[in-house]
């Protein structure tokens, strides 16, 4: 049998246990509660496909199918799943997620609940060599550290999440002990970079109003936008200062609108884009590292992507990655994987899937 090599840099396998009570707005709560059903489901699906209304009708499919993911009732049960998409031997870093922090209510799952069910994915000898388990790094869980090193000395957990809108800048000086082991150890470290997805829903202070480094006033909005601050790139320029052989991967390459805004299709003042925001980092600082998860959903994106992969410096720093199962919100795992690695052909899709998150993933010193 021909070995595939294939690595899946940015996938989620958390269920609806490890997710707050009030993660939703109120409002979704009952919509939800819908389309989670096959049946319900399927009436809308019929009627909107009969009246011709196939935008709606796909709309209903893919939260169902979403929804229906994050029910299941293990990690393991969604991490086969997501096997089922790729060619045997595929190997998925898996990322958990800290949601304890973000002023949503209580999980029904602890955190370190969510850590032990991966470790257990990891010792077993069906999917040990398959599962890539990463460790979610929120700076105000205590003992974080301590728990970085235990998860990746005995654990065998190969690398760091961590997501700034959630409330903390990349910079927080409470994360310099893990930067500084995980530059000696070239352990990566996946950070959300996209506008949006899941943000801090507590109080905003007055203290949160200047940026700690710019010293600039940050204008009070809804924290959907304001926590953007905490997730825009130039905040890792002082990260990498200070460590700048450090390892990490900035996720999503900036995400959609950033991409739009890019290439001139949208209304938006002149501003400096996080797409080259990303890339600057990338040409500055040898071990940046971006993945195209769930950006590249829209088919709209992918010249530039296939003429981001011409440029020498950038093409060994592109990594493949599907935000599994986040992506289900706008594209089946399987049109997803089909459409880039058809566009961009085989030789470019082994770069991105196969050479690159090698390199991301595993120690050369
Ligand atoms: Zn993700």
């Amino acid at each position: 049998m021909e070995t595939v090599n294939i690595i899946n840099c940015h996938t989620h396998t958390f269920n609806r246990a490890a997710v707050p009570d009030n993660f939703l707005p109120r409002f979704l709560m009952p919509l939800a509660r819908l389309l989670e059903n096959k049946g319900i489901s399927k009436f809308f699906f019929n009627v909107f496909s009969k009246m011709q209304k196939h935008e709606l009708a796909l709309l209903v499919k893919k939260y169902h199918a979403f929804l229906t993911i994050g029910d299941l009732k293990s990690q393991l049960e969604i991490f086969k799943y997501l096997q089922s998409f790729y060619p045997t031997g595929t190997r998925f870093c898996v990322l958990p997620m800290d949601l304890e922090f973000m002023q949503a209510g209580q999980t029904k799952q602890s955190y370190i609940g969510q850590l032990d069910e991966l470790a257990l994915i990891k010792q077993d000898q069906d999917y040990k060599d398959f599962i890539y388990p990463f460790i979610f790094v929120h700076p105000e869980r205590k003992g974080i550290f301590d728990i970085v090193r235990k998860y990746i000395e005995e654990k065998g957990f190969a690398g760091i999440k961590m997501y700034p809108p959630l409330g903390y800048y990349p910079f927080d000086e409470r994360l310099n002990e893990i930067y500084a082991y995980c530059e000696k150890y070239q352990i990566p470290i996946t950070f959300h970079c996209a506008r949006g997805g899941i943000f801090y829903k507590g109080e905003i202070t007055n203290g949160m109003l200047t940026h700690p480094k710019t010293g600039q006033y940050i204008k009070e909005q809804k924290n959907k936008f304001f926590t953007d601050t905490y997730t825009d790139p130039d905040n890792y320029k002082y990260v990498l200062e200070q460590f700048p052989e450090l390892k990490i991967n900035l996720a999503h390459f900036g995400g959609f609108d950033e991409w739009q805004k890019y290439l001139g299709n949208t209304i938006d003042e002149n501003s400096i884009t996080w797409y080259e925001k990303i890339v600057a980092l990338i040409r500055k600082y040898p071990n940046v590292y971006t993945d195209i998860s769930y950006t590249m959903f829209n088919a709209d994106l992918f010249n530039l992507l296939k003429l981001t992969l011409e440029d020498n410096t950038l093409k060994g720093k592109i990594l493949y990655g599907s935000d599994f199962y986040m992506v289900e919100q706008k594209t089946s795992e399987r049109q997803f994987v089909t459409n880039i690695r058809a566009y961009i052909g085989e030789e470019n899709f082994k770069l991105i899937a196969e050479l690159n998150p090698h390199s991301f993933l595993y120690n050369h010193l």
